[in-house]
């Protein structure tokens, strides 16, 4: 999804899906799911998803260890939202790490990162991205390959793209 916070990530999973796997879609605002629910129907979107008004850190509770194929995280704040509901460092990677268990070997997590809170009345700042920048460090290199990178032209702390694969 880049950094649009408009459903794309929701899309693209449930086209891929198709009618064999389903997609379950958590944020903890209203006005995200029902950006992404238009975004779905009006793309003619197979009916395979769930939009789920709940934390990520509750995704354990939909889907069985060793399971998923996919998991994208969108972290940060919701253009054109409420900022002070952006995703934090704690609860981001409570998320990730659950993550990781649900992941099928041979899985795929892509995370996409807003660096930069500039709304959050500045005590969040750097936090989340700092904190999931080591926790992705620390991540055993037998099991999962971590890639991350850059929009190398792009000024002002742009957002930093990032793919987790279980080996
Ligand atoms: N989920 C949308 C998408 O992917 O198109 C919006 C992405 S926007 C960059 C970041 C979103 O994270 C905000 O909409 C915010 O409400 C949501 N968020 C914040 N804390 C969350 C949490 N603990 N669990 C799920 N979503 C959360």
């Amino acid at each position: 999804d880049a950094t649009m916070g408009n459903g794309n990530d929701t899309l693209l999973l449930s086209v891929l899906c198709g009618k064999n796997g389903h997609v379950y879609a958590f944020d903890i605002q209203e006005q995200a799911l029902c950006n992404t629910r238009r975004k779905l129907q009006s793309a003619n979107a197979p009916a395979n998803y769930t939009l789920i008004l709940r934390s990520h850190t509750d995704m354990d509770q939909y889907a069985a260890p060793g399971t998923v194929s996919c998991i994208t995280f969108n972290l940060g704040y919701l253009p054109g939202g409420d900022h002070t509901k952006a995703t934090h460092a704690i609860s981001s990677i409570t998320a990730l790490s659950k993550s990781l268990l649900l992941l099928k070997k041979g899985g795929l997590i892509s995370l996409c990162m807003i660096s930069l809170c500039i709304y959050s009345g500045g005590d969040s700042g750097f936090e989340e991205r700092d904190a999931v920048l080591n926790w992705l460090k620390q991540l055993d290199p037998r099991q999962y390959l971590v890639i991350r990178s850059d929009y190398y032209n792009r000024p002002n702390n742009p957002p930093i793209p990032v793919l987790i694969i279980r080996q």
